[in-house]
C-alpha cells in the first residue's frame, strides 16, 4: 500500500460495513445440547410434544368441580406428581394432588391446600372467598411441532432448558472463528518474563485472547514478532493459513518500525482501509486474505480494546449468523466531558455511578490499562462534538 493510500481514513460506519461485506460464514457442527451455551444455533429447534403435556394442577391442593367449592368434599384418592388419577371427581368429591401431577376427570379447579380446612368427618372444605383454576392446560407454552427456538439465536440456560423439554440432546450450532493472535514490538516480553530497561510486558495478546474468550471462541496464539520483518511475514503466513480471524497489535502507526502493513500486503493480504476516523484506535488495519480477515490493531492497549469491542466482536457474531446488539442503555452524564479537538468518533470508556448516572474513566491517552480495569461501558461523541454536558442522556455501549 503506498503512502497516499495509507493515509486515506475512513469513517467508523465504512469501516464496520467493509469488515461485515468482507466476512464468510463458518459452516456448522453437531455438539451435543449440554454442551451448547453461548453457542449460535444452525438449525431449528422444534417440540416433539405438547408442553404441558397433559392438564396438571399448578399447586399442591385438592382438584374439584368449582361449583362444589361450598361444599364439604370427601377425599377419593391422593395424586402424586408423575402418577396417573384414576378416579374421575363428582359432585362432592375431591382428589388431594401436588404441583405437577395430572388433573382427575371430572375436576375443573384446584383449591389450594392453604385455602381448605381438614374437618373432623374426615372431609375438607374451602375456607377462601375466591380460588383460581390452578390448573396449567396441556399445550398452553408449547403445541406439538411448535418452533421454540431459531438459527442465529445464541444459547442461553434458558434454552437449554427448552432443549432438554423439547427432547432435543444434540444440536447444529455455528462453528467458532479460529482467532489467532501475534503482537509486534522489540519492546515486548512477555508476562512471566522480566522487563529490561525500555521494556514492556505484552499485555495486548493476553486482553485480546480474553476478548476472544468472552465472544465464546478460544483464541489461538502466535507470539511476539518484534520489529521484525521477516518473522512478522514468517507468522502472518502461518497464522492466516490457520485462522479464520488473525489479530495483529503494534507496528500499524507512522514510526520508523511500523512495517505491519507492507508485511500483510508481502503476504498476500489485501488491505481494504489502514486509518479509522475513531478516537482512539485510528491506524486500525483491515485486509482479507482467501479464508482469513486480518486486523492490525494499534499497539495501544485501550485502542486495541476499543476496536475489537466495535469492530472484531461484532464480526465473529456474524461469522456464526447471529446479529449480535450490544447492550446498551441510555443514563444521564454525572459531569461534563470535554475533548480538546473534534474531528474524530471519539469512543469514550465510563463507568456507572451508584446513582445511575454515568462518569468518563480517568483516562490518559491510550496506553492508560488501568483506567480500562474500572470501566463498565462506552460512549460514543460524534465527530464535530467537543463537549457532552452534565446531565445530557447517553447511551452506554456494556463492555
Ligand atoms: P505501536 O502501535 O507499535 O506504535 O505501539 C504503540 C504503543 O503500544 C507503544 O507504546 C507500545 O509499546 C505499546 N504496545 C505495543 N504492543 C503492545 C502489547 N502487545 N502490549 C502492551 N503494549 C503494547
Ligand atoms: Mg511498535
Amino acid at each position: 500500500m503506498d503512502k497516499e493510500k495509507q493515509n486515506l481514513m475512513i469513517s467508523f460506519e465504512k469501516a464496520y460495513e467493509t469488515v461485515i461485506a468482507s466476512s464468510f460464514r463458518t459452516g456448522s457442527e453437531t455438539i451435543s445440547f449440554t454442551e451448547s451455551l453461548g453457542r449460535i444455533l444452525a438449525q431449528d429447534i422444534s417440540s416433539d410434544m405438547d408442553m404441558p403435556p397433559f392438564n396438571k394442577s399448578t399447586v399442591d391442593g385438592f382438584a374439584c368441580r368449582r361449583a362444589d367449592l361450598d361444599a364439604e368434599l370427601s377425599i377419593i384418592e391422593t395424586i402424586a406428581a408423575g402418577k396417573n388419577p384414576v378416579k374421575t371427581v363428582h359432585h362432592g368429591e375431591c382428589s388431594k394432588i401436588m404441583t405437577g401431577a395430572p388433573l382427575p376427570a371430572g375436576a375443573d379447579c384446584v383449591v389450594m391446600v392453604e385455602e381448605t380446612e381438614l374437618l373432623p368427618s374426615g372431609k375438607i372444605r374451602f375456607t377462601g372467598t375466591y380460588s383460581k383454576a390452578n390448573i396449567s392446560f396441556r399445550g398452553e407454552d408449547i403445541k406439538n411441532g411448535d418452533v421454540v427456538l431459531k438459527p442465529g439465536k445464541c444459547v442461553t440456560p434458558q434454552d437449554i432448558a427448552l432443549m432438554a423439554s423439547a427432547g432435543c440432546t444434540t444440536v447444529k450450532v455455528s462453528k467458532l472463528p479460529v482467532i489467532g493472535v501475534m503482537s509486534s514490538g522489540d519492546e515486548l516480553v512477555e508476562p512471566h518474563e522480566s522487563p529490561g530497561l525500555s521494556q514492556i510486558r505484552n499485555s495486548n495478546s493476553y486482553q485480546l485472547l480474553a476478548q476472544a474468550q468472552r465472544a465464546g471462541c478460544s483464541g489461538r496464539y502466535y507470539g511476539i514478532a518484534g520489529d521484525d520483518e521477516q518473522a512478522t511475514y514468517e507468522m502472518v503466513r502461518h497464522g492466516v493459513k490457520e485462522c479464520d480471524i488473525l489479530l495483529l497489535t503494534g507496528g500499524v502507526s507512522m514510526g520508523d518500525f511500523d512495517f505491519v502493513p507492507s508485511v500483510l500486503e508481502r503476504a498476500g493480504i489485501r488491505l481494504l482501509f489502514s486509518r479509522v476516523n475513531v478516537q482512539p484506535g485510528k491506524p486500525t488495519t483491515f485486509g482479507v486474505h482467501p479464508d482469513c480477515l486480518v486486523f492490525g490493531l494499534p499497539g495501544n492497549p485501550v485502542s486495541s480494546f476499543i476496536q475489537f469491542e466495535m469492530l472484531v466482536r461484532p464480526l465473529i457474531y456474524y461469522m456464526m449468523g447471529n446479529e449480535w446488539k450490544p447492550f446498551t442503555c441510555e443514563l444521564p452524564m454525572h459531569v461534563s466531558y470535554s475533548r480538546r479537538s473534534s474531528d474524530r468518533l471519539g469512543f469514550v470508556p465510563v463507568l456507572i455511578t451508584e446513582q445511575r448516572e454515568v462518569l468518563p474513566v480517568e483516562y490518559h491517552g491510550s496506553a492508560h490499562i488501568s483506567s480500562m480495569s474500572v470501566a463498565q461501558g462506552i460512549i460514543a461523541i460524534p465527530p464535530g462534538r467537543y463537549m457532552i454536558e452534565k446531565g445530557e442522556i447517553v447511551s452506554v455501549r456494556q463492555i
